[in-house]
C-alpha cells in the first residue's frame, strides 16, 4: 500500500491496470487518485441533463481579479511566458531540488534513504500498550507515521508521474521515468514488508471494532489504516510459504495475461477484411464518392473490394451504408475475435478467480469491492438491476424512435416486410448508428451555430471563479510563475482563496494540445494536504547518530536526508496546527490556441471536460485533511467521480452558464434558446447509451464472479446472456466484443463506479441545486458535509445526510439499490 499509481486519464488504459495485488500500491490514495485522474470522458458519452427549470439570473458582480484571470488565460502563450518574472529562477514547482533532469533520480535515491529511516522507526520494538487508551494512542502514532512515509514517497512519485506524462523535454521525461521506477521498486518491497504489516495488524487487533465511531480522528485513522491492511493481505503477506509462492506465480501470470489482453484489444489487424462488390458502394454513395472512399490504390476496374472493418472507410460504410447486409457484414467482422484472443481473456479471468480463492475470498469481485462503497458483488448487482429497471422504459422510447425511422426507411426503399427481408421491429447492432443518424437528422430543424466564440478559455476560468465564489466562497487568482517553475510555455498558475481560510492551495493549468502530449484530460495530484506540525521527525533518528544515520550498514550524513521537497507549512483559520497546501495540475489537450487578436476558444465538450476536471481539483482544495491518504480525491474509488460529474450538471444550468459564456468579440451572452437546443441535442438517445453502459458494467461483474472458476466458463456465451438480460439491442451471433473491452483489466469488477457516481450526482443536483444552482447556503452544505472530508468520512453517511435519506445513510445493499432507482439523468 505504500506504492501508488497517480496516473493520467490518457494513460490509464495502459498503466493503472495492474491488479491490486501486483501493482505498486501506496495507501489507498493511489487507486483513488488514479481514478481521479479520470478516464471518465473515454468511458462513455454521458447522458446530459436536459430540461432546465427557470431560474433567476444572478447579477454579475465582477471582481477585479476576474478581469486579470480572463486576460491571463486569453493571452497567447508566448506573450504570457515572456512577461517579466517577479523573482529569481526557480526549480520545477518552485522546488530547489528540481532544476535539472538529473535531479530526479538523485532525489529519488535520497528519498528512499530517508524512507528507510522511517521504516526502521516504524518497526522498532515498543512496549506493549497496557490499556485501551495507550493502544489507541500507539495506533494513531503508527498511522501518522505510515501516512508520513507514504507522503514522503508519493511527493516524488506523483511529481515524476506528472513530468513523465507532460514534459515536452525528453531528458526530463527520462529523469522522471528513472525516479519513478526506482521508487516503485522500493514501494513494492514495502508492500510486502512483514514488519510494517505485523506492527499495524497487532495494534489494530487490540482495538474493538467500534473504535472508529468514537471520534472523527479515530475514524480518519481507520480510513487510512484499513486499506493499508487490506492491501498488505491482498499481496498474500499473511499466507503460509507454499500458498505465498502460488500467489506470486498467479500475480505474475495476471500481469502477463493482462498485457496480452490489452494488446489484443487494440490490435485492429486481427479483424478479418470483408469482401464487397464495388457496385454496392456506387449504388449507395455514387461513383465519385466511392472513388474517394476507396482511394487511388483501388482501380475502378476492380469490382471486388476488400474492406478492413476497423479502417476509416470500413467505419464509414458500417455507419452510413443503407444496405443492412453490408452493415451487418462489417459490424460482425469488426466485433469478431480470433479464438486466441478469447482464450487470453478467459485465462486472465480464471487466474483472477483462482487468486481470489487463494486469499480466502469467493471471487475477484469480492476482493475488488470490499473497500468500495458497494462492498459486495451482490450490492453491485442490486444497483445495476434497479438502474436497469429505471432506464428500460426510457431506452424503449429511444428504440421506438429508431424503429419508426427503420420502418420509414424500409418502406421508402422497398426492402422491408416480405420474406427474407428486414424486420422493422428489431433494431440490430448494425442498425443502431445508421438509424440514430437518420432519426437525428429528421429531428433537427437547423444545424446548431458554432458556440465556441462564447467560451474563450479566459471567459471559462473567470466564470468558474465566479461560480465557486457564489457556491463555496472560493475564488481563483492568477499567480505569476517563476522562471523554471513550469514545464511548458503557457502553463498558468492559480492560487485558490477561501473567503474564511485564505489561501488554501494551488492549481496549475496545462490546457493546450502540443506535439507529443497525450490526448485527453486529467487531474494530477502533485501534493496532498496534511497536517505537518505534529510530525515527530526527530523521533525517526532516535537510534541514529546526531549527524549521521545508519542505513543498510552505511553511515549517511543527515544533511543528505533533509530538504528533500520544500514545503512551507500554512495555518488555516478554524483548524488546529499547520498544514501542507494541496497542489494539483489540470492537464487537457484543447485544440484551439490563442493567437494575436483571438483567444483560444473551447468547443462545448471541452467546456464540459474542464468543468469535470475542475470538480476533482476543487475536491482536492476543499478536502484538506490530517492525513494525505484521505485528502481530497483520495476517497473510495466508486465515490471519486461524484464531485466531478456534479460539475457537469452545474455547467448544464443556464444560471451557471450565464456567469461564463460571453462572446469574445461582441461581449454578448449566449442566447438561451441556442443553449437549450444544444442540451437537448446532446441528450438524444442517451438512455440507449446508458443501456449499453449498464450491460458493460454487468458483464464486468459476471466476468469476476465466483462462477468463472467453473470448468464450463465461456466468456462469449456469458456476453450473449448478459446482453439479453440487460440490453435492448440483441447480441449479434459471431461476435466476441468482450476481447475489445480493455477496461476489464484496469477496472476488474469496478466498471459500475462511473454509472454509480452519475446516479448520485444527478440526484444530489436535482435535490439540492436544480432550483438555484448558485445557492451559497446549499453550496456550504455540500462543502462542509461532503467535500471537506475527502476520504476521511463514510461516503454513505455524507450523501445520506445531504439528501436526507436514511436508507442511503446506512449504506449496504439497500442503499445501492436506492441509488440505482435514482437513474442517472437527474
Ligand atoms: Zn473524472
Amino acid at each position: 500500500m505504500l506504492g501508488r499509481t497517480a496516473r493520467s486519464a490518457s494513460r490509464r488504459t495502459s498503466t493503472a491496470l495492474a491488479s491490486p495485488a501486483s501493482r505498486p500500491r501506496l495507501p489507498q490514495g493511489a487507486a483513488a487518485a488514479a481514478a481521479a485522474a479520470c478516464t471518465c470522458k473515454s468511458l462513455q458519452t454521458s447522458a446530459r441533463w436536459a430540461e432546465q427549470q427557470h431560474v433567476k439570473q444572478p447579477t454579475r458582480t465582477a471582481l477585479p481579479s476576474d478581469h486579470v484571470l480572463h486576460e491571463a488565460f486569453d493571452t497567447p502563450a508566448a506573450a504570457y511566458a515572456a512577461a517579466p518574472s517577479a523573482s529569481a529562477p526557480s526549480g520545477l514547482f518552485n522546488q530547489p531540488a528540481f532544476k535539472t533532469p538529473a535531479d530526479f533520480p538523485a532525489l529519488a535515491h535520497r528519498t528512499t534513504l530517508r524512507a528507510k529511516v522511517l521504516v526502521e522507526r516504524l518497526c522498532r520494538p515498543a512496549p506493549a500498550p497496557e490499556s485501551l487508551e495507550q493502544a489507541e494512542r500507539a495506533f494513531l502514532a503508527m498511522v501518522k507515521n505510515l501516512d508520513r512515509l507514504s507522503d514522503l514517497l508519493c511527493g516524488v512519485i506523483d511529481l515524476a508521474e506528472l513530468v513523465r506524462n507532460v514534459h515536452p523535454d525528453p531528458e526530463w521525461v527520462e529523469g522522471a521515468n528513472a525516479a519513478y521506477e526506482q521508487l516503485c521498486e522500493y514501494m513494492n518491497e514495502l508492500n510486502t514488508h512483514v514488519g510494517l504489516y505485523h506492527g499495524l495488524k497487532t495494534l489494530h487487533a487490540m482495538l474493538p471494532a467500534s473504535t472508529p465511531t468514537k471520534s472523527p480522528a479515530l475514524f480518519a485513522a481507520y480510513a487510512v489504516a484499513t486499506p493499508f491492511l487490506r492491501d498488505f493481505e491482498k499481496s498474500g503477506i499473511h499466507l503460509p510459504p507454499a500458498q505465498r509462492a502460488e500467489f506470486v506465480s498467479l500475480s505474475t501470470s495476471i500481469i502477463q495475461l493482462g498485457r496480452r489482453f490489452l494488446q489484443n484489444a487494440s490490435e485492429p489487424d486481427a479483424r478479418e477484411p470483408v469482401c464487397l462488390d464495388r457496385s454496392e458502394l456506387e449504388a449507395a454513395f455514387g461513383a465519385a464518392m466511392t472513388r474517394r472512399l476507396l482511394g487511388d490504390d483501388v482501380p475502378e476496374s476492380q469490382r471486388q473490394v476488400w474492406i478492413d472493418p476497423t479502417s476509416y472507410e470500413g467505419r464509414v460504410l458500417a455507419r452510413h451504408h443503407p444496405s443492412a447486409s453490408v452493415r451487418r457484414a462489417l459490424f460482425v467482422a469488426a466485433n469478431a475475435a480470433p479464438a486466441s484472443h478469447v482464450e487470453t481473456l478467459d485465462e486472465l479471468l480464471t487466474a483472477r478467480a483462482r487468486l481470489a480463492r487463494l486469499v480466502g475470498r469467493e471471487s475477484w469481485a469480492d476482493v475488488a469491492l470490499e473497500d468500495k462503497m458497494a462492498q459486495t458483488p451482490e450490492a453491485v448487482r442490486g444497483f445495476l438491476a434497479a438502474l436497469e429497471r429505471h432506464n428500460r422504459p426510457r431506452a424503449q422510447q429511444d428504440l421506438e424512435i429508431l424503429r419508426r425511422a427503420k420502418a420509414a426507411h424500409l418502406a421508402q426503399t422497398g426492402t422491408g416486410g416480405g420474406r427474407g427481408q428486414e424486420d422493422a421491429r428489431v433494431i440490430e447492432g448494425w442498425d443502431r448508428d445508421f438509424y440514430t443518424d437518420l432519426a437525428s437528422a429528421a429531428a433537427s430543424t437547423s444545424p446548431l451555430p458554432d458556440i465556441s466564440p462564447f467560451f474563450s478559455v479566459g471567459a471559462v476560468f473567470s466564470g468558474l471563479s465566479r461560480f465557486f465564489t457564489a457556491l463555496y466562497g472560493i475564488r481563483f487568482e492568477v499567480e505569476e510563475v517563476r522562471e523554471g517553475e513550469v514545464w511548458a510555455p503557457g502553463v498558468r498558475k492559480l492560487r485558490v482563496i477561501d473567503e474564511d481560510e485564505g489561501r488554501i492551495g494551488t492549481i496549475y493549468c496545462d490546457l493546450q494540445a502540443r506535439e507529443g502530449k497525450a490526448p485527453g484530460a486529467a487531474h494530477y495530484t502533485v501534493r496532498c494536504s496534511r497536517r505537518v506540525d505534529d510530525d515527530d521527525t526527530e523521533g525517526d533518528f532516535a537510534t541514529h547518530g546526531a549527524t549521521t544515520a545508519l542505513i543498510d550498514g552505511v553511515q549517511v550524513p543527515r544533511s543528505e536526508l533533509e530538504n528533500l521537497l520544500v514545503v512551507d507549512p500554512v495555518e488555516w483559520k478554524g483548524r488546529s496546527g499547520r498544514h501542507q497546501e494541496p497542489v494539483v495540475v489540470l492537464v487537457c489537450a484543447f485544440g484551439s490556441s490563442a493567437s494575436k487578436g483571438a483567444p483560444a476558444c473551447l468547443q462545448w465538450h471541452e467546456v464540459e471536460t474542464l468543468h469535470h476536471e475542475m470538480g476533482h481539483a476543487i475536491h482536492s482544495m476543499i478536502g484538506r485533511n490530517e492525513y494525505h491518504n484521505v485528502a481530497g480525491t483520495r476517497c473510495a474509488t466508486d465515490f471519486v467521480e461524484f464531485p466531478s460529474v456534479l460539475m457537469e450538471h452545474f455547467v448544464a444550468s443556464p444560471a451557471v452558464i450565464a456567469l461564463t459564456a460571453k462572446h469574445y468579440k461582441t461581449g454578448h451572452a449566449l442566447p438561451e434558446s441556442v443553449f437549450s437546443s444544444l442540451l437537448s441535442e446532446r441528450s438524444r438517445f442517451s438512455a440507449l447509451e446508458t443501456s449499453s453502459q449498464i450491460m458493460m458494467a454487468a458483464l464486468d461483474q459476471e466476468y469476476h464472479a465466483a462462477s468463472v472458476a467453473n470448468s464450463g466458463f465461456d466468456s462469449t456465451a456469458t456476453l450473449a446472456d448478459i446482453q439479453k438480460r440487460y440490453h435492448v439491442i440483441p447480441y449479434a451471433e459471431g461476435t466476441a466484443w468482450q476481447t475489445q473491452f480493455g477496461h476489464l483489466f484496469g477496472y476488474g469488477a469496478t466498471y459500475y463506479s462511473y454509472l454509480f457516481d452519475r446516479a448520485i450526482a444527478a440526484h444530489v443536483f436535482a435535490y439540492k441545486f436544480s432550483e438555484n444552482p448558485l445557492s451559497r447556503e446549499r453550496g456550504e452544505e455540500l462543502k462542509q458535509g461532503v467535500l471537506r472530508w475527502g476520504g476521511g468520512k463514510d461516503p454513505w453517511e455524507m450523501i445520506g445526510g445531504l439528501v436526507q435519506n436514511d436508507v442511503v445513510a446506512q449504506g449496504g445493499p439497500r442503499a445501492m439499490e436506492e441509488v440505482g432507482k435514482w437513474g442517472i439523468e437527474g
